[in-house]
């Protein structure tokens, strides 16, 4: 008997087996699950838009234009501060060329197709169209002190969870610096515009990112990193967002990680962790073939002492597969050995996608999880997860018209 069966059962609990259920995991020549880390060949990108680029940057290509580089700060100031592309309200442009540089700089990224909306209209959940068709979504959330806008990284996924829904299709491509950045400035128009519902704020826009929609962002480091600068840059070079309301949430690519904490950027870092133990995370995420639990841990205590910031630990309870007390013990236990005060967790109900027969753990069971991790001394807090009745919520977003 597998440890974790003979554990379950001296809880008197059953021990499921995460396998896919009603979809086929892709697999590759060794018989695991697949990875995709890069793009399929000869993918391309979107043309090149002005949230690409640099001030600096900027401010060059118009001078390939002929035109002078304050030019470049106008421009931008029209798409981070007023989210505008239209020439037509950009007075300040010379009026003959209005037209041409607009056409240059904004290429159109993103299209709409499809907008939800639920909870009196406070969540909206965006389904966008790329250049060559692809399908991204994004979540918009009002909450009472802070809008909350959950981004797509890559179109798809290439790391293959069988409980998300995002990898039921593989990976497609990376997004471009600019197509992540555009979610934001297009969530600040419909804001701007009155588009979210619940108690109006004068001058409210999105305050807060989370890299949790589709994709694995640290499989795209360069322009996650890029679009992460950019949210943090002054306006107009870029939206001029706190460090700290941004967060890059992970399945654990260990090098990746220790790669953000050099990164002189503060923002959140989330580890989708879901498991302690190795038996039962090799089999929950792919991923962990590479990368063990203990190794991500310490890359996530290394992001902690690296940044000062306290890390987040994701761990969706899944009922009778990973919620049972052994493990929440097993977990504090891994925590605290690394020290105390550096992470918190944050347990999510599972969300059903389509073809999976788990269903999230009973309200007894997790209330008892999250007691085991508090009286262990680590903080938790269940995370309220909206936007399930438009399937947008966590590892619900699939992106099809
Ligand atoms: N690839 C990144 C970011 C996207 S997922 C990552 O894995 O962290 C955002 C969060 O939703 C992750 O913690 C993910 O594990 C979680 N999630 C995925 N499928 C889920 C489901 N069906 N129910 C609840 N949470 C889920």
């Amino acid at each position: 008997m597998r440890i974790s069966e003979s554990r379950a059962k001296a809880e008197g609990r059953a021990q499921v087996r995460p396998t896919a259920e009603g979809w086929k995991q892709a697999m590759g020549d060794d018989g695991r699950p697949q990875l995709q880390f890069t793009a399929k060949a000869r993918v391309s990108q979107p043309p090149v838009h002005l949230a690409d680029l640099t001030l600096a940057e900027r401010a060059e290509k118009l001078k390939e234009l002929g035109l002078p580089g304050f030019r470049a700060k106008q421009l931008s100031v029209h798409y981070f501060q007023h989210y505008t592309t239209d020439p037509e309200l950009m007075s300040d442009l010379p009026k003959d060329r209005r037209a041409e540089l607009a056409s240059v700089m904004f290429p159109k990224l993103l299209t709409e197709v499809k907008r939800l909306a639920t909870d009196d209209g406070r969540t909206i959940k965006f389904l966008w169209r790329l250049f060559d068709g692809s399908l991204v979504e994004s979540v918009l959330m009002r909450y009472s002190n802070r809008i909350t806008l959950c981004i797509s990284s890559q179109c798809g996924c290439g790391m293959n969870c069988p409980f998300c829904a995002t990898g039921q299709a593989g990976l497609t491509r990376n997004m471009s610096t600019a197509e992540i950045l555009d979610q934001i400035v297009q969530a600040n128009r419909v804001i701007a515009e009155g588009g979210l519902g619940g108690q109006k704020h004068p001058e409210e826009r999105v305050g807060n990112i989370v890299f949790m929609g589709m994709g694995e962002p640290l499989a795209n480091y360069k322009r996650v990193m890029n679009a992460v600068h950019r949210m943090v840059a002054e306006a107009p070079e870029g939206l001029g967002m706190s460090a700290r309301g941004i967060t890059v949430s992970t399945v654990g690519l260990v090098p990746a990680i220790n790669k953000l904490s050099e990164e002189g950027v503060p923002v959140t870092f989330a580890l989708s962790l879901h498991a302690p133990d190795d038996e039962l995370r090799d089999e929950m995420i792919p991923v962990n073939s590479k990368w063990k639990v203990d190794e991500a841990l310490d890359a996530a205590f290394n992001y902690y002492v690296k940044t000062g910031r306290r890390v987040s630990i994701e761990y969706a309870l899944i009922k009778d597969m990973n919620d049972h007390g052994w493990r929440a013990d097993l977990l504090a236990r891994k925590l605290n050995a690394r020290g105390r005060g550096w992470v918190h967790v944050n347990p999510i109900p599972l969300n059903p996608t389509p073809g999976s027969v788990w269903t999230s753990s009973e309200p007894d069971v997790t209330a008892e999880f999250i007691d085991r991790l508090e009286s262990a001394g680590v903080p938790t807090t269940l995370r309220d997860t909206r936007g399930k009745e438009i399937d947008g919520a966590c590892g619900q977003l699939a992106a099809a018209e």
